[in-house]
């Protein structure tokens, strides 16, 4: 281990973003790579951790001394290169990703120390009269405890244990250690698991502890891959090593958690954006001691400081909200194998319809692949089938057609459950007026404000902003003349309340759920039968398990194939079939009707085949002969500013002064199709390479090549999955 001594230079990393870490001189006490320092920045002091030597051991200008060292566990080496490397791949400066790895500030802070143990006294103070209430508190403290458990166990009021104490006849006991609490055991008894899931289990279980290695667990909903991958995290608890599940939807995760519980007889520890500041530093601290053995979080929770990880499952693994594009634009998923190929452990993804990127990777050899064939406890997978609406539409206004009302109406008259799935929230889309055809749009993004019966007003689904409905048209001055276009979840339900007056409905939205536990509670009531028929976002597509349902109606399959980026058919595909997963996941058969207007896709007829593994080829071969990702490299480079012309120049000259490369192709500057967002215009700029070409050290010579006017961004996302 390297010190650094009194006297000696450092170099700090401060998570902000500067372009790397700055020097400092090391004050009274050593100091070793990792450890978080206050140090003085500007007027203020800020918390940074030690990165390493100084860049340039010649220079002599005078730096400032670090002021002091914090009590805590230093940054591991590993998260340290974890971090380097992210900043480096995702050309963005450190102090950026640091900041990600520093996200609770408090839980730097001392702690407050636990309260004393006490245990009784061993001789009692002489001519100390034991009470039948004292001799109560004694016979309670043969473990050491503290006061108030003391009270609490024994029965009696705090004053009688504090009273006590201070006669002598409770002794404190020393070094009151901070307790890891109930943790998860690995012996608790799980389900028996099905011959092909032992298989896997073991083929899992044997990567614990062997080093890096990537597998693909590939298995249809249902088909027990959770239960597989929890024998894993079984492996890595009994070898004492912590793990991390990553989840694409933390929000909606109670199903998975409660499972968790079942298997393991207590709760992981969460991660995840709607946690409250009391929890985030409990959780922090205690994933930083080791004591958090397992953790179930966002694709945030890569960041954390787990001192011993063994583990890394990424569940979903397609799953496009694992990207993240804005601010650090990193893809949880790719960064999760970089950790473990960083800390010599094993990464487990899993999905039932994985993403091309990640086939591509299996068939190149660099990632193993294990496959579960059926659904658990032989439940059949669902039957789909195309509505075609241009045959079948349904009446003026309505969006369920005659065989989609027909085949709702005859499950719930069979005492079923089932789902309608639109993939808009609010209302309606668009909001127009009759008389002169003006649309209300958002005056900070190019966005049509979307109506929300819920709250009575009209919203942005990019910055939030929101509008009354004015009463006469701001164009024409026709009054009461404006009309709403197109369904959202919303319309749906009122279109289903009409038709099933009989049905108890229930709208499943993320706006209408204030938080995870409104979710949890509206999948129990679900899963309890309270709920006839579930109309829904893409939030019931995510891993939830309804016995009873058994129809799944999707009203517009058509709607992520609009706009058609590189993924359209690849997110339709996996989107689809993951909501279509939700019918007949136990006894009862299930059956999914798509309504759409071009039976001919070829996503959509895959899905009625169920030909995951015939679109999968057919995509990868048209993304190989174009050079398309995974077989060839993206990068975008977003200008943005308030000022539109200025905006429009800088992307231009960034065009103009693009070294030339024969091996890269350069697209662009065009407007973003999303061209105003929170009042910022944007133009795209986008790379294509072959694999083997350095982008990123490309964009970097390139970017250095012009000095940007200080109101103007460049954002740059490699890997982009947003073209918007
Ligand atoms: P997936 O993650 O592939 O969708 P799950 O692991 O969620 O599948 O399993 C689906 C359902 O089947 C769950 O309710 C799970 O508890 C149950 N299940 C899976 N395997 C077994 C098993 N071997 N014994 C009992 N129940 C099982
Ligand atoms: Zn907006």
């Amino acid at each position: 281990m390297i010190n650094f001594l009194p006297g000696d230079r450092v170099a700090v990393l401060l998570p902000v973003p500067l372009p790397g870490p700055l020097d400092y001189l090391v004050g009274d006490t050593p100091l070793t790579p990792g450890d978080f320092v206050r140090v003085p920045l500007g007027k203020h002091f800020s918390t940074g951790v030690v990165w390493g030597p100084v860049a340039d051991p010649q220079a002599d200008f005078i730096c400032r001394p670090v002021k002091e060292s914090l009590p805590v566990a230093p940054l591991s080496d590993e998260l340290r290169r974890f971090i380097d490397w992210v900043a480096s791949y995702c050309l963005v400066p450190q102090g950026a990703v640091l900041k990600m790895a520093m996200s609770v500030p408090k839980a730097l802070e001392p702690e407050k120390p636990p309260p004393p143990r006490l245990i009784a006294a061993d001789p009692l103070p002489e001519g100390y009269k034991v009470t039948p209430t004292r001799a109560r508190v004694m016979e309670a403290a043969w473990v050491p405890q503290s006061a108030a458990d003391l009270a609490r166990t024994a029965g009696v009021g705090a004053e009688t244990v504090k009273a006590m104490a201070a006669a002598g006849a409770l002794a404190e006991v020393e070094g009151g250690e901070i307790d890891a609490g109930p943790q998860p055991d690995p012996h608790h008894p799980g389900p028996t698991l099905s011959p092909g899931q032992r298989a896997a289990a073991d083929t899992l279980r044997a990567r614990i502890g062997a080093g890096f290695a990537v597998t693909l667990l590939e298995g249809v909903t249902g088909s027990g891959k959770t239960e597989v991958y929890f024998e894993a995290i079984a492996q890595a608890l009994a070898a004492g090593r912590q793990s991390l599940v990553l989840l694409p939807e933390i929000a909606l995760s109670a199903q998975l958690l409660a499972r968790f519980e079942k298997r393991f007889g207590v709760l992981p520890t969460v991660w995840h954006s709607d946690l409250g500041d009391a929890e985030r530093r409990r959780a922090w601290r205690a994933i930083s001691r080791g004591h958090a053995k397992v953790v179930v979080g966002a694709r945030s929770a890569l960041f954390l400081p787990f001192p011993d990880l063994g583990l890394v499952v990424v569940d979903e693994e397609h799953d496009g909200s694992y990207k993240q594009d804005e601010g650090v634009c990193y893809h949880a998923r790719d960064m999760a194998v970089v950790r473990g190929h960083l800390g010599g452990l094993p990464v487990v993804l899993a999905s039932a319809t994985p993403s091309l990127e990640t086939a591509a990777n299996v068939e190149a050899g660099r990632y193993g692949k294990l496959i579960l064939p059926s659904r658990h406890g032989g439940a059949s997978l669902p039957e789909v089938a195309l509505v075609d609406l241009r045959r079948d539409p349904p009446p003026r206004q309505q969006w369920i057609s005659p065989p989609l009302q027909q085949a709702v109406a005859t499950c719930l008259e069979a005492g079923e459950q089932a789902l309608l799935f639109l993939n808009r929230r609010g209302y309606a889309p668009l909001t127009l007026c009759r008389t002169c055809g003006f649309r209300l749009q958002c005056p900070h993004c190019t966005a049509w404000l979307v109506e929300h019966k819920a709250g009575g007003r009209l919203q942005c689904h990019h910055c939030g902003h929101y509008a009354r409905r004015p009463e006469e048209c701001p164009n024409c001055q026709a009054e009461e003349s404006f009309t709403a276009c197109g369904p959202g979840v919303e319309r749906v339900a009122e279109e289903a309340a009409m038709l099933f007056p009989e049905a108890r409905i229930a709208i499943m939205a993320s706006d209408l759920l204030p938080g995870p536990k409104a979710a949890a509670e509206l999948v129990a009531r679900m899963a309890r039968r309270e709920i006839d028929l579930l109309i829904g976002t893409q939030i019931v597509a995510k891993g939830h398990h309804f016995p009873l349902l058994t129809l799944v109606g999707v009203i517009d399959a058509d709607l992520g194939l609009a706009g058609g980026d590189l993924r359209a058919a690849e997110r339709t595909y996996q989107l689809l079939s993951q909501v279509s997963g939700r019918a007949g996941r136990a006894e009862h058969p299930g059956r999914v009707l798509l309504q759409t207007y071009q039976t001919e896709a070829k996503v959509l007829q895959a899905l009625a085949k169920g030909d995951a593994e015939g679109f999968a080829r057919a995509e990868a071969e048209d993304r190989r002969a174009g050079g398309w990702p995974p077989y060839g490299r993206l990068a975008a480079l977003i200008v943005s500013g308030a000022d539109s012309p200025m905006v429009e120049k800088v992307a231009q000259q960034l065009a103009r002064v693009a070294p030339r490369d024969p091996s890269i192709e350069l697209l662009g500057p065009a407007p973003a199709p999303l061209a105003l967002l929170r009042g910022q215009h944007r133009r795209r700029l986008l790379l294509k390479s072959p694999k083997q070409t350095n982008l990123q050290a490309y964009i970097r010579h390139w970017l250095g090549l012009l000095k940007l006017p200080y109101n103007i961004r460049v954002q740059v996302d490699i890997d982009p999955y947003s073209f918007l």
